[in-house]
């Protein structure tokens, strides 16, 4: 049999396009701003994870502007032979003290953290669990690991414990959540989560993708919304949402970061090139950006309370989400579609949720907030997804809206 023969059935994705469903790799010709440029047309951009509008930041970009000049373009090597700068060790010093912690390591990307640091801690004998809609990554870097993978039901710390309780007291084990669910933004029940960890003498990883400089007083996520940062063992994060650039890291306990850094089994922290430096410089100037200006976050809760508030009003379905990710419920493939179309005709990006990511009919339009968005951009999605939520059916129509539901 051919190897190639399975390409000649295209994927979902690719039979949609066909279709003329043509929602994914859409081409922007603009930054990532709140407004992009496709097709020539301005779209108010509800589908990126800027979520405190960083990444196209002036001071943010003044940063990598003046290190690509001095470091220029590339790194040309891995962290551990040629691949390692003043910024990268600089920035691993200031990701560490911003978590308040002993250590940090940086990764070329957030998926990568995951991976290696998953496969790395866990070998042959020991137990990963993980939430059943943890994070590809996660997943990933379960499966890499040779340990045995199990997987507890969605935000369920009763199901964890009696996960863990099976796996006896023969291997090491580790938990791993996501703080922030990225397609649903509802938030791990962490205070249950490291109670059960604590009892069953599991190290707990949260990868803190989405939280990080939006959820806790400080933007330290998660853990710190919760206050049980002295109970999480390894925090993950990305360096491409709220912090601007490309990357990832893990803080953690010195001596773990240093096994990390120097054993031979975090694969895809050694075998991969180290980010560019001028990445690395606006990674940075995000992260005291982050730190200076906590107006940022305030404003992105001020307009996710509003988005959530107005969208619960009018009816539609958000589901569990306490966080600047709003997903709506909608339905099949098709009315989602329909609904993602005509909400590009009104001017609004916005993201698919498709199968197998969620069940067959219960496609979601996924949308995220901006700190930079403007009060008149908000009014313009809103009065767009009323219109285009009764059209299809999907909302009654014009209701008194509930008493507002706690977020944030
Ligand atoms: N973890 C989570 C929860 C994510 O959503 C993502 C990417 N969106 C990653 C990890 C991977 O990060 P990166 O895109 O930096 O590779």
């Amino acid at each position: 049999m051919d190897l190639f023969e399975k390409c000649a059935t295209p994927p979902l994705a690719l039979q949609m396009k066909d279709a003329g469903f043509d929602a994914f790799y859409r081409v922007l010709q603009s930054a990532c701003d709140t407004e992009v440029v496709v097709d020539g047309r301005r779209l108010i951009m509800l589908g990126s994870n800027n979520y405190l509008g960083l990444a196209v930041d002036p001071r943010v970009k003044n940063a990598a502007a003046e290190a690509l000049s001095t470091w220029g373009a590339g790194t040309a090597g891995s962290r551990c032979l040629n691949g390692t700068t003043d910024l990268h060790s600089d920035l691993e010093k200031r990701i560490a003290r911003f978590y308040r912690r002993d250590a940090a390591l940086y990764y070329t990307s957030g998926y990568m953290a995951n991976l290696g640091t998953i496969s790395a801690l866990a070998q042959r004998g020991d137990f990963v669990v993980v939430d059943k809609r943890a994070h590809a990554s996660i997943v990933d870097g379960a499966k890499l690991s040779y340990a045995e993978v199990k997987r507890f039901r969605h935000n369920d710390a009763g199901d964890l414990d009696r996960i863990l309780e099976s796996c006896g007291d023969s291997g090491g084990k580790l938990v791993a959540v996501d703080g922030v669910y990225s397609m649903d933004g509802d938030i791990a029940p962490l205070p249950r989560i490291v109670e059960v960890c604590r009892k069953r003498g599991a190290r707990l990883l949260v990868d803190d993708a989405h939280a990080l400089g939006v959820l806790g007083r400080t933007g330290r996520g998660t853990a710190e919304h919760f206050g049980v940062e002295d109970q999480v063992d390894l925090i993950v994060g990305t360096t491409s949402k709220a912090l601007p650039g490309l990357g990832g890291f893990v803080v953690a306990e010195q001596q773990v970061i240093e096994y990390l850094r120097y054993g031979a089994t975090n694969r895809p922290f050694i075998f991969a090139t180290a980010a560019p430096a001028h990445v690395v410089a606006s990674v940075r100037a995000g992260l005291e950006l982050i730190d200076r200006e906590p107006a940022l976050r305030n404003r992105l809760w001020t307009l996710t309370r509003r988005m959530l508030h107005a969208l619960q009003g009018m009816g539609f379905d958000t589901g569990a989400s306490r966080t600047p990710i709003i997903p709506i419920t909608v339905g099949t493939l098709e009315r989602t579609f329909e609904m993602w179309r005509k909400l590009s005709e009104e001017g609004i990006f916005v993201n698919m949720v498709l199968p197998p990511a969620v069940p067959n009919s219960g496609c979601l339009i996924r949308m995220t907030l901006t700190a930079s968005h403007t009060d008149e951009q908000i009014d313009r999605v809103l009065d767009a997804l009323e219109r285009v939520g009764a059209e299809l059916g999907i909302i009654p129509g014009r209701s008194e809206p509930p008493k507002i539901r706690e977020v944030g």
